[in-house]
């Protein structure tokens, strides 16, 4: 059997990453799809905590001077964070990884409260635990939260899932020659001004040495290639 590559990780997938070829809300041949990919990592032995995105649902930004202020704008955003969450957890069961979701908003009929005791004695079972609500915040990201939580449960790593296969110095899809990276700096990232994730997010990771690892979640068990160390992906550390 091979050893992973890291023991434990935050997988952060955006919500659009949920939603098909229709860009919007739910697609269930896609959530099976990286549901058996997830249940296939967490076989390989690794621990892990999942963060998913509201986007194919709801962005506070979007809505933001339109009627509805920011931050309620935002809290709508989480609860977007929270469906996804809790269909990702019920295909999760399907594919045989047991799936708990925790929120960061306060919500006990629908699933318990994040405490960081509460995530690590889930993970210490063998549970996948899908962190929901972002960071019970408004003007944070799930990009944010996926760093926060990987820094507060001691995870190894965080594996943002995107649609294209790494960071480039330019966007891929109009600079067919931009160059791609196997591995850089945070430092260079910076340097460069290359878009790894969003700027707190980004702090937060160089400040707590976090590694980020950007791959195509598009690949098929794009999640269990990476693990192995065998995936096509970008690996942000020092
Ligand atoms: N959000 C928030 N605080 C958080 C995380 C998320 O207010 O800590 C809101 C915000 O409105 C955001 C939305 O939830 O736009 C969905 O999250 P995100 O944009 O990170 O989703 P993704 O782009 O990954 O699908």
């Amino acid at each position: 059997m091979v050893s992973p590559v890291y023991e434990r990780v935050v997988v952060k997938l955006s919500g659009e990453a949920l939603a098909g070829p229709a860009g919007f809300g739910v697609d269930q041949t896609v959530v099976e799809t990286i549901a058996a990919d997830i249940a296939a990592s967490r076989r390989l032995g690794v621990e892990i905590a999942l963060v998913v995105g509201g986007g194919n649902i709801f962005r506070g930004v979007e809505v933001s001077g339109r009627g509805v202020s920011r931050p309620t704008g935002d809290t709508m955003g989480m609860l977007a964070t929270v469906m996804n969450s809790l269909v990702l957890e019920a295909a999760l069961e399907r594919n045989g990884a047991p799936a708990t979701t925790l929120s960061s908003v306060p919500m006990p009929t629908v699933c318990d409260h994040f405490s960081r005791r509460r995530a690590l004695d889930l993970i210490g079972e063998g549970r996948v635990v899908l962190l929901a609500g972002g960071t019970g915040n408004p003007y944070f990201t799930t990009d944010t939260t996926a760093v926060l939580r990987a820094a507060e449960l001691d995870c190894k790593a965080v594996l943002k899932a995107t649609n294209v296969d790494g960071v480039y110095e330019a966007d891929p899809k109009q600079d067919k020659s931009a160059k791609r990276y196997d591995r850089l700096s945070p430092r260079e990232a910076l340097e460069r001004n290359l878009k790894v994730m969003d700027s707190t997010a980004f702090a937060l990771a160089r400040e707590n040495r976090m590694p980020i690892i950007v791959f195509s979640i598009r690949e098929p068990r794009a999640i269990e290639a990476v693990l192995r160390g065998e995936g096509r992906a970008t690996i942000v550390a020092d």
